[in-house]
């Protein structure tokens, strides 16, 4: 976030009085210099938060697979739910911004900016893209004000990349009522939030429709968290069981007819997942330098070695080629041209990227690039999950074979 000349000013210290060296700044082409003072300043108060309350707590919560709801309170404070959506609440603001948040949270835990961008990317985003305007009013300032959690459930145990292909969670209507029976699995935020996004298929038609369902006052509607993960610590998956879970037709979303409409909601999704794996890389990278310049080994910092230099150097090059493409991301979103093939490449190239970074960092540290205290481990497992969520990266690049050669791979 420091500009260049910020960056010359800001050093870090070294023992015995000598020349101080430059501080990590994964920013290298100052790409935050596209956003405005407003924007910026609001990606600042991220980044203080999530230096200040976040980073000092959460490696002991990812250690224990848990989620830090003593944190919660600071998170309504901080004012970013809804961002990127105009109206009812939502903290509005532009696409890049949300971007630029995103990637700030996973900077410091890619954790955080998941559940971030479950509640307000998937469950928020669902409703605000498909749902009907009583439905928004009634459902997003809640939800903008961190008062209700949401999550979206897709993914099921027998479906997973073939979602487009045909849902097993069944909805049939009985008058003004649906009856949904099925199970998803994955549900980020499922194990404890209040409010689910539930895609399943209409017996009727075999289109996809989307359903709001209320978590804890729902007779039939049952969550088992996921255990034992090794990615993604803090955030709670929820395996979900729905036997008779009858929903009213009000709480249908009535823009949601089909898998295109589910689509819609994925494309911003995975624009908003290349924004955080970025920043994986970027935290990664930082705290990989900060040890090069640390740790001694032959009487020097190892970070005075060509051979680690050329590990840091190829970091920064995946961090600032992935940090230039999601910036014109964002610009396409601004123009009205970003399509899902854009959000597909953009999904697959920054996590393939991060994957890369984090383990070049992971192996910088050595020893220590496997204990979580270290922080690059944590990026480096995060990753795996970034890599594989919100569609794999065989499915983006099917999204993208599809759009240039005109041919589709899958259904
Ligand atoms: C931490 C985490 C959080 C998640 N959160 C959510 C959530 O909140 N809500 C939700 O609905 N889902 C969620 N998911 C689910 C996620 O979107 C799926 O895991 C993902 O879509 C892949 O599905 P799958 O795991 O069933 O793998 P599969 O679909 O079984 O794929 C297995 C492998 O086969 C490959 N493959 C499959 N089909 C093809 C093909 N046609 N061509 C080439 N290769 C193919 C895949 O690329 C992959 O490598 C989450 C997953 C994780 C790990």
């Amino acid at each position: 976030m420091a500009t260049a000349t910020e960056t010359a000013l800001t050093t870090t210290k070294r023992p015995n009085g000598r020349k101080p060296l430059p501080a990590p700044n994964s920013d290298f082409y100052g790409v935050y210099e596209t956003l405005n003072a407003d924007e910026l300043a609001i990606v600042k108060q991220v980044r203080t938060f999530m230096e200040t309350k976040v980073a000092p707590v959460i490696t002991k919560y990812w250690v224990e697979d848990a989620f830090p709801f003593e944190l919660l309170p600071a998170v309504k404070e901080l004012n970013v739910g809804g961002l990127g959506m105009q109206g009812y609440g939502c903290r509005g603001g532009s696409l890049a911004l949300l971007g630029f948040v995103q990637m700030e949270a996973a900077r410091v835990d890619p954790s955080f900016s998941t559940f971030l961008g479950v509640h307000n990317g998937l469950a928020m985003g669902s409703i605000y893209i498909d749902g009907s305007e009583e439905q928004k009013q009634k459902w997003l300032p809640p939800m903008a004000r961190f008062e209700k959690i949401g999550c979206f459930g897709l993914t099921e145990p027998l479906v997973g990349s073939g979602a487009s292909g045909g849902l097993l969670t069944t909805a049939k209507r009985e008058g003004d009522t649906w009856v949904l029976n099925g199970e998803k699995r994955w549900i980020g935020n499922a194990p404890w939030c209040d409010v689910s996004i539930i895609w399943a298929r209409d017996v009727a038609d075999n289109q996809v429709k989307g359903f709001i369902v209320e978590n804890k006052t729902t007779p039939g509607f049952s969550v088992e968290k996921i255990q034992n993960k090794i990615a993604l610590k803090v955030v709670q998956n929820g395996h979900i069981t729905m036997k008779d879970v009858r929903v009213p037709e009000e709480n249908r979303l009535k823009g949601g007819n089909s898998f295109r409409d589910t689509a819609k909601v994925l494309k911003m999704t995975r624009y908003a997942v290349a924004w955080m794996a970025t920043g994986c890389a970027m935290g990664a990278y930082e705290a990989a330098l900060t040890y090069a310049q640390e740790r001694m080994q032959f009487g020097k910092p190892i970070g005075s070695f060509q051979l680690v230099q050329d590990l840091l150097a190829k970091m920064l090059a995946n961090i600032t080629a992935s940090q230039c493409l999601i910036t014109r991301q964002a610009q396409l979103h601004k123009e009205g041209k970003l399509t899902d093939a854009h959000a597909a490449l953009a999904k697959a190239f920054a996590t393939a990227k991060c994957r890369e970074t984090v383990s070049w960092g992971r192996e910088l540290l050595g020893g220590n690039g496997i204990v979580a205290d270290y922080k690059v481990a944590r990026f480096f497992t995060d990753c795996e999950a970034l890599y594989s969520y919100e569609g794999t990266y065989q499915m983006q690049n099917l999204i993208v074979g599809k759009a240039i050669t005109g041919l589709g791979a899958f259904v």
